[in-house]
Formats: structure tokens, C-alpha cells, sequence
């Protein structure tokens, strides 16, 4: 049975013009900074965030001020949050392995994995002081072992996100800048007159940010695609459908460009989770980004059953991806895209935005067909290495390399195993 959407999303023709808008802005914004650095950076600064203090750059001095209008209580949250991710990011790390394998007699292969020497952290604020991203880019980038991580964030309508700043300093951010946007991604990659040019560059942001990441990539790695949040949940009849209205809500509040899509078998369901949603919205806080969302990118879709859930969900390939069913588990087996998994009513996005400890810089717009989130291994170069210590087998490579090589008419490639044949064992030249 084909999906009977209940509620679908009407914004495809409107997006498309609101991207090519993003790209074009976004294009002429990495071009200014690109010849004019500086000046164009505080210009873009001032234009879209009305921001341009004396330096962009906090000094000690001033972090350390900011960070004492932080809360205790929001100090000591942020430490215990920035633990679990950093616990979580080392697991990680210690899953990776560096190795050298003698796999042929005197032929020695390794790979090693080498952390970025600057990644520039971009840490979202244009609405909402994300304090959270500090942690899931700083911390991991130092668990990786990364030298220099440059941090931006921007400003919150004028005001310093305090929070944000201590988060990054308690994360060990090396450098704060208080700049936002495609200025702030631009420079970072770029460079700048005071700003250092960085290898990589991590992190979520709005459609500016997520397409300055896409038309830089190349000249500065990134992490992934990590643009407005998306929320996808999988219910079954016996899900409170409370719940899901209120988990669905949740991410729709990040901003009017957040899809929320319910995928359930159970249509007196969907029409409860309908319902609920109307009730609900009109006295959320932050209605003014929900209720568009919904309006614009909400989806509600009946199936026959789980394994037809399951397989819908797979073609959003969403960001995350919400399983309230009465084996969530099995999830883990039927699908293979998404950026994470929050399986059974113990747990939701909140968690993983928030709290729990695993990163939420997750692949938006399908990239989580071929990627996963940010996690310790993006920002390493898993290398390799090799070396030969026996003539024997330098002369069996070379024998080999020289045959292949003029398969490929690469002449020059044959040559050097040529000379090693011919000097570890006498073979003629055959040139
Ligand atoms: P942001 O920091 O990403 O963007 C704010 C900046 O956008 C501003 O500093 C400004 O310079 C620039 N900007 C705004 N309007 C502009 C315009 N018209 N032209 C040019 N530049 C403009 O903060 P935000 O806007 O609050 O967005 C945060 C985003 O991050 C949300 O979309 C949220 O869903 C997303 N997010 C994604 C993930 C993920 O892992 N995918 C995680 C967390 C947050």
C-alpha cells in the first residue's frame, strides 16, 4: 500500500527559490571576504547581525567576565553535559585503530590516524543561544586531539550569549569570536588579517551556514551537511500520542525551515497526534517558528504496516529519526538512514540535542544517505604508510609494478620498478 498522507508539507516550489537566495548571498559574501578579509567580514557583521564591536576576538579578560554571569547552576550543567559528550566522543575514539601488519614477507602496511591541526567550530545563535554545540563540536575536537580550535557564535540579537561563551571556554576552545553567518564560516576558512585560516570547519548552522560549508568545501574540509534540524518519528498504535505531539513540536521549533514528519500504522493515531498538535501549538513560547514549520514542512503519513514505516523513513533519510513502537529495537536492523536513532519513550531528540552525550551535529536534507554526524573521526586523516625492508620482495613489487604500469602505458611508474629489479637482482633494463 502506497503512504495516505494526512497532513502533507505544501513548501517544495517556495524552497527552491529561498535556496537559490541562500546561494547567491552566501556566494557574494565568501567573494568579498575572500579579497577585501577583514573590512568585509565586519560589514556582513553589521548588516545582517547589527554587531560590530572593537574586536570580534574575546580576550581572556572579557571571557573570563562573561563567564561570571553565568549561573552556577548553568556551570555546573554545562560541565556535567560536556563529560557525557566528551566520555561518549573518547569511546569513540578508542574504537578507531592505528595498525602496522607485515601482510607479505618484508612488506610492512600501516594506517594512523592524525588529527586536523585547526578546526574552526561554528556554534549557531541567530535565534537560540545553542549552547549545546559548543560541547558536540569543541569537545570532540579535543578529544581527536586537535591543536588550535577557532570557535565562532554570533551574537543574539545584539546580546553576548553568555552561556554559550563559558560552554566554549569550559570545552577548550582556543580562540572565541563573537561573529555568526557565512562572514563567520567564510573567515574561518579563508582567513583573514586576524583571523587564522582552519582545515576543517564543524558544525550546524541555518541554510547560510550549512551552503557557505558547501561552496568552501575543497579549499577547507568539512564535516558534513548539517543544516535546519529535522524530526522523523515512527509510531504504532500503542505510542501515547501526547507524546509524539509534543516530540514532533520539539524540533519543529528550531526554525520555520524544520520538517516534522509522523509515519505511523495507525491512523486513529495520526488523527489524535493531529489534533493534539492544534492544541498545543498556539501556546508554545516559540510559536512563531513551530507553527510555520508545521504549517510548511509537517507530514503526517498512514502505512500498512511497521516494515512499510520503516522503509518510508528510510527514503527521508531524516536527520533524526524518533521509534515509538512497541519493539523499537528493531529498527537498529530495518533502517539504514538516518543520522540517529532515539529508540523506545525513554528517550527522544531532546535528549540527544541536549543532554545524553552523543553529538547532535547531524546530516540534514538526505546527507544521511552517505554520511553519519559529526563524531571524533571526522576531524582525523586516517593515513597509511608503507615501507619494504626486504630486496626480495622490493623485486617481486617491482616485477609486478612494472608489468601493471605499462598496461597503463604510465611508462615512468613501470621505470621505477625497473630499477629496483634490476639493482636488487639483476634483471636487465628494459629501456
Ligand atoms: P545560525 O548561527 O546558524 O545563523 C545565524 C546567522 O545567519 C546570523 O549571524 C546571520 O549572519 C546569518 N543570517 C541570518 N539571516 C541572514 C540573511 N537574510 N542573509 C544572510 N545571512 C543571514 O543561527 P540560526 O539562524 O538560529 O540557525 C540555527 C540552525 O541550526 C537552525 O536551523 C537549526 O535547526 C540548526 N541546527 C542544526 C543541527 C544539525 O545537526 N543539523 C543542530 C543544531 C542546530
Amino acid at each position: 500500500m502506497a503512504a495516505r498522507y494526512l497532513k502533507s508539507a505544501p513548501a517544495a516550489a517556495h524552497d527552491d527559490a529561498q535556496s537559490r537566495g541562500v546561494r547567491e548571498t552566501v556566494a557574494t559574501v565568501i567573494a568579498d571576504v575572500r579579497s577585501r578579509g577583514d573590512a568585509a567580514v565586519r560589514e556582513y557583521s553589521e548588516k545582517f547581525d547589527n554587531w560590530s564591536p572593537s574586536s570580534f576576538r574575546l580576550s581572556p579578560e572579557e571571557i573570563e567576565r562573561i563567564v561570571a554571569t553565568v549561573p552556577a547552576q548553568a556551570i555546573a550543567d554545562i560541565k556535567t553535559v560536556q563529560a557525557r559528550v566528551r566520555d561518549f566522543a573518547q569511546r569513540q575514539k578508542d574504537s578507531l585503530r592505528d595498525f602496522e601488519d607485515e601482510v607479505s614477507p618484508g612488506v610492512f602496511l600501516g594506517q594512523k590516524n592524525i588529527p586536523v591541526t585547526a578546526a574552526g567550530a561554528y556554534v549557531p545563535g541567530g535565534r537560540y543561544p545553542l549552547v549545546a554545540s559548543a560541547h558536540m563540536t569543541v569537545v570532540t575536537a579535543k578529544v581527536a586531539g586537535v591543536s588550535r580550535v577557532t570557535s565562532c557564535t554570533p551574537p543574539i540579537r545584539g546580546e553576548i550569549p553568555a552561556a554559550t561563551v563559558a560552554a566554549l571556554h569550559l570545552a577548550g576552545a582556543d580562540e572565541i569570536y563573537l561573529l555568526g553567518g557565512t562572514q563567520a564560516v567564510a573567515a574561518m576558512a579563508l582567513g583573514t588579517e586576524t583571523i587564522g585560516k582552519v582545515d576543517l570547519l564543524a558544525g550546524p548552522g541555518n541554510a547560510y551556514v550549512a551552503e557557505a560549508k558547501r561552496q568552501l568545501f575543497g579549499e577547507v574540509g568539512i564535516d558534513l551537511f548539517a543544516g535546519p534540524t529535522e524530526i522523523l518519528v515512527i509510531a504504532d498504535g500503542a505510542a501515547d500520542p501526547f507524546v509524539v505531539a509534543v516530540d514532533l513540536l520539539s524540533q519543529a521549533e528550531h526554525g520555520p525551515d524544520s520538517p516534522a514528519i509522523l509515519i505511523t500504522d495507525s491512523e486513529p493515531l495520526a488523527r489524535r497526534v493531529l489534533e493534539l498538535i492544534e492544541e498545543i501549538l498556539p501556546g508554545m513560547p516559540t510559536r512563531d517558528f513551530a507553527a510555520p514549520a508545521w504549517r510548511d514542512h509537517g507530514e503526517v503519513a498512514v502505512v500498512a504496516d511497521l516494515a512499510e514505516a520503516f522503509a518510508l523513513a528510510d527514503s527521508y533519510a531524516s536527520e533524526h529519526v524518533q521509534v515509538l513502537t512497541e519493539s523499537p529495537r528493531d529498527a537498529l536492523t530495518a533502517m539504514r538512514n538516518y543520522g540517529a536513532l532515539f529508540l523506545g519513550e525513554g528517550t527522544c531528540v531532546s535528549y540527544g540535542d541536549k543532554v545524553i552525550g552523543t553529538n547532535h551535529t547531524l546530516p540534514t536534507r538526505g546527507a544521511a544517505r552517505y554520511t553519519g554526524g559529526l563524531w571524533v573521526g571526522k576531524y582525523l586523516k586516517t593515513v597509511t604508510y608503507q615501507e619494504v625492508t626486504s630486496r626480495e620482495a622490493s623485486v617481486e613489487l617491482g616485477r609486478l609494478c612494472g608489468r601493471a604500469a605499462r598496461v597503463e602505458l604510465f611508462e615512468g611508474h613501470a621505470r621505477s620498478g625497473d630499477v629496483r629489479a634490476h639493482k636488487y637482482a639483476g634483471d636487465p633494463l628494459p629501456w
